[in-house]
């Protein structure tokens, strides 16, 4: 007996694993391999020393809750009430996990757009809730009339992700402006809005949820500080969603987690005042311009990126093989890991796509594109 009979191990292990065992360059699951901010380093080391080991309250460090509300309002212009409408979470992970268990129930269809990150399907199977798929336009823009006719009176919830992991595509008002209107006419469904690149955008300025009023009162908003501060280890994110929405979280939350690392919200919460959001963007576009540079002459095509640290490239030039067996021969043969964006789908599209993530130091993205110009 399984509860989760077709969920298996997610594609960034496989990878990864595989990555490590053929030693090749590991441009596939999402993390940094730079230096974190020495300044946010030696604040960790000074928490280390001091008395900063035991539980804090369960929604998370009060002046952590305040900064995030400071961040909400600098960043949307609209200041969320840290006691009763922000929750830390070990991850965006925990929170999306804990949301739907939240909310979801038993027959509940929950829509999720394809192709989509993996963190979605498995929480809303576990509520017994029917996930609904929903494609995205070619150009991986929401398919506003599509996911109209996907709304039934069980649509409890619509999972959007922006900026969008695999694709790097980002939201444009017109697309917010349909969503309310779905939002309109069926007044029951609650938008989980996965922002966690909400600071990694590049010609465009993020748009998020928190920005339309006529979303709010109905959304939940996720980020994650591991993928803005470099340190996807630390597993710490917020979830921001009015108190109504906010209590039946907390009930799920204090039992899943109870309260999240101590030393890492003090740390993160004092950080917030020494770094500007603005250059993480700064900064990524100087690594996607890079990357693309390096890649120019190589036969891979290279698709739009508007925002993440993922760079999507067809290989249709170099082999007709499926992705999945191209992306393991990359290891072997050329010693450079990347991510399949069939697996992103509920059912695997047959095209010639894979992700490469470019949150890396330059000499491993130039030596990732030496090897990748060869094929
Ligand atoms: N959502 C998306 C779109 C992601 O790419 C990731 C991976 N970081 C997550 C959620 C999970 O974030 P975290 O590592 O903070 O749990
Ligand atoms: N979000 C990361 C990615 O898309 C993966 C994180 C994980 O492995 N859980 O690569």
């Amino acid at each position: 007996m399984s509860k989760l009979p077709n969920i298996t191990t997610s594609i960034f292990t496989v990878m990864s694993k595989m990555a490590a065992e053929y030693n090749a360059i590991n441009l596939s699951q999402g993390f940094p391999n730079f230096p974190v901010d020495q300044k946010l380093t030696t604040i960790v080391g000074q928490l280390a020393t001091q008395n900063s080991h035991q539980y804090l309250p369960m929604a998370g460090y009060p002046p952590l809750l305040n900064k995030i509300s400071l961040l909400i309002q600098k960043s949307y212009g609209r200041t969320p009430l840290p006691e009763n409408e922000i929750l830390v979470t070990a991850g965006a992970t925990q929170g999306i996990f804990t949301a739907i268990q939240a909310l979801v129930e038993s027959k509940d269809e929950v829509i999720i757009l394809d192709p989509s990150y993996d963190c979605y399907e498995a929480p809303v199977l576990l509520c017994n809730a029917i996930p609904v798929r929903v494609s995205l336009n070619d150009d991986y823009t929401p398919n506003w009339k599509k996911i109209e006719q996907a709304c039934t009176a069980q649509t409890k919830m619509i999972i959007i992700n922006n900026p969008h992991n695999p694709t790097g595509k980002t939201w444009e008002l017109s697309d917010f402006d349909a969503l309310e209107n779905i939002l309109v006419q069926f007044p029951n469904i609650l938008v989980l809005s996965d922002e966690v690149y909400e600071f990694i955008t590049f010609e465009k300025k993020h748009i998020s949820a928190h920005s339309r009023t006529a979303i709010l009162n109905r959304c939940i908003m996720v980020s994650s500080f591991g993928k803005s501060f470099h340190v996807t280890g630390w597993k710490i994110g917020y979830l921001i969603a009015p108190e109504h929405l906010m209590i039946e979280i907390k009930k799920v939350h204090q039992f899943l987690v109870f309260s999240v690392n101590s030393i890492c919200q003090i740390a993160i919460s004092e950080y917030l005042d020494l770094v500007s959001v603005e250059e993480i963007s700064q900064m990524y576009i100087e690594k996607r311009n890079y990357f693309r540079n390096l890649l120019k002459g190589s036969r891979f095509e290279l698709l739009p990126c508007e925002g993440t640290y993922f760079q999507v490239a067809s290989y249709a030039s170099i082999s007709n093989e499926n992705d999945v067996d191209f992306c393991k021969k990359l290891i072997t043969d050329y010693g450079v890991a990347a991510i399949p964006i069939s697996t992103f789908y509920e059912n695997k599209k047959d095209h010639q796509l894979i992700r490469f993530c470019f949150a890396k130091d330059d000499i491993t993205l130039a030596e990732a594109a030496k090897r990748l110009s060869k094929i």
